[in-house]
């Protein structure tokens, strides 16, 4: 039999992705490793509940017989955004996955997204073979489909590579060849390593179990509307959205934390708009181009807040 899952590979490390191909039966796992999560643990069901629910399992085979369950990491830079106001020019930035942040409902509008995707398509067509973008939960399947391992911080590391990567799932009626489904594994780095502990300003990564505590993490509160909590400082803000400090100290990133790029820079008067919360449609195309490029267009209420709290402190 032909070598469709190893060749799809091949072609799509040729663009610089990473992916890995298991087979379809373990979405059932998948969704039941997400439902013991949430019982065991009640505060991630309390705090990130309301993003768990919304993964979706089911495939119709309308479109396609599902065999394989595709896992594509796409290698993202520490994005560098700049901002004016007055003479004062301010340098933030945004953790590596952002620039492709979407949610399920947005991306078939996301370009990024849709050229990924198309890529997959095109490498799929050339055996006939079809995929779905889906919306699953893309860490503990990298992990558990040996594409990656799990830092202490949570975050999913592309194993030899980095955390730098964004993740997408797609279901395929290509078939797989060697199913390297696992167990969840931690990089050998953490053994003798507690520096993203450390470094982690609320102790959101505690010793007392591997799932961080949700409710402490900057990135859940600034990637979610309304007032920041109290007892989150506002020197502890260290990206325009998301929060890096435990990925910006980790030694198995040390190759690439250097790789920080230029993305756009708001003017003065942009930068005034936005922090008065200016709508979206009264922005001139050249400013919404910009916030597109850093792909803030959905979440473009929290961006004035966010910012804020940045430049102030
Ligand atoms: S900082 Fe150390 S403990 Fe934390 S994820 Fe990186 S290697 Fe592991
Ligand atoms: S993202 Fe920030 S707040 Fe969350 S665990 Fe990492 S360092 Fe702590």
């Amino acid at each position: 039999m032909k070598n469709y899952a190893s060749n799809f590979i091949k072609k799509v490390e040729e663009y610089g992705f990473k992916a890995q191909i298991i087979s379809f039966k373990h979405m059932e796992e998948i969704k039941l490793g997400i439902e013991n999560m949430k019982q065991t643990y009640e505060d991630i069901n309390v705090n990130i509940g309301k993003y768990l629910n919304k993964f979706d399992y089911k495939v119709s085979d309308d479109f396609l017989k599902p065999k394989s369950i595709i896992v594509i990491a796409v290698p993202q830079p520490v994005a560098r955004v700049y901002f004016t106001l007055g003479l004062k020019r301010y340098a933030v930035i945004m953790p590596p996955m952002y620039l492709l942040n979407s949610s399920s409902e947005f991306e078939k509008k996301h370009k990024k997204i849709c050229e990924i995707t198309e890529i997959v398509e095109k490498i799929l067509s050339y055996e006939n073979f079809k995929a779905i973008k889906v919306n699953i939960p893309c860490k503990p399947l990298a992990v558990k489909s040996g594409l990656g391992t799990y830092g202490k911080n949570n975050i999913c590391y592309i194993n030899g590579e980095s955390s730098f990567y964004w993740l997408g799932v797609y279901v395929s009626d290509m078939p797989w060849e060697n199913d390297s489904w696992g167990e969840y594994t931690i990089m050998d780095t953490c053994k003798n390593c507690d520096l993203c502990l450390k470094n982690c300003p609320t102790g959101a990564i505690a010793e007392d179990r591997f799932i961080v505590h949700a409710n402490k993490c900057i990135t859940l509160q600034n990637e979610d509307s309304g007032d920041f909590k109290k007892s989150l400082r506002p020197e502890w803000h260290n990206c325009l959205i998301g929060c890096m400090r435990c990925q910006i100290i980790c030694p198995a990133n040390k190759k690439c934390i250097t790789s920080i790029k230029n993305i756009t820079e708001f003017n003065d008067w942009e930068t005034r708009k936005i922090l008065a919360k200016t709508p979206l449609e009264e922005l001139p195309e050249t400013t919404y181009k910009k916030l597109e490029s850093i792909s803030f267009i959905e979440d473009y209420k929290l961006l004035p807040r966010n910012l804020k709290v940045l430049i102030m402190k």
